[in-house]
């Protein structure tokens, strides 16, 4: 499968990891739009949320518990951070691979636009 995220979490295109367990891979966005940027990936290629079912459950809770671990990490805690996965072409999703977004370290505004 042609899925740039499968082949980074398979190490066939270099990353910059941030986070590896045996569900979740963790690394840093190539185009930071924020001071960090991380993206969060389950190892198991899902399209996007709406892809997902009841046996995602699990995995999708352990990918946000991962987040908030890393958002500690990049000392984020404290000045909050936001963590967002886009959908479809009219949520600007580019990567068809499910991935969440954890940004911070600025103010972040809302909406996004
Ligand atoms: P989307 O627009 O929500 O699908 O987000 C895709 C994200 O993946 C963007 O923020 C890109 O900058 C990021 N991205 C695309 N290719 C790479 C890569 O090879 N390494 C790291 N990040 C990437």
């Amino acid at each position: 499968m042609d899925c740039i995220f499968c082949k980074i979490i398979k190490g066939e295109i270099p990353s910059t990891k941030v986070y590896e367990d045996e569900f979740v891979y963790a690394f840093e966005d190539i185009n930071p739009e924020a001071p960090v940027h991380v993206i969060i990936v389950p190892k198991e290629h899902i399209e996007s949320v709406k892809a997902l079912t009841i046996s995602h459950k699990n995995l999708i809770g352990h990918l946000h518990l991962i987040a908030a671990e890393i958002a500690r990490d990049k000392n984020i805690d404290e000045t909050g951070y936001r963590l967002v996965t886009n959908i479809g072409e009219d949520g600007g999703q580019s990567v068809h691979h499910l991935h969440y977004h954890l940004l911070g370290g600025r103010q972040l505004q809302w909406p996004p636009g």
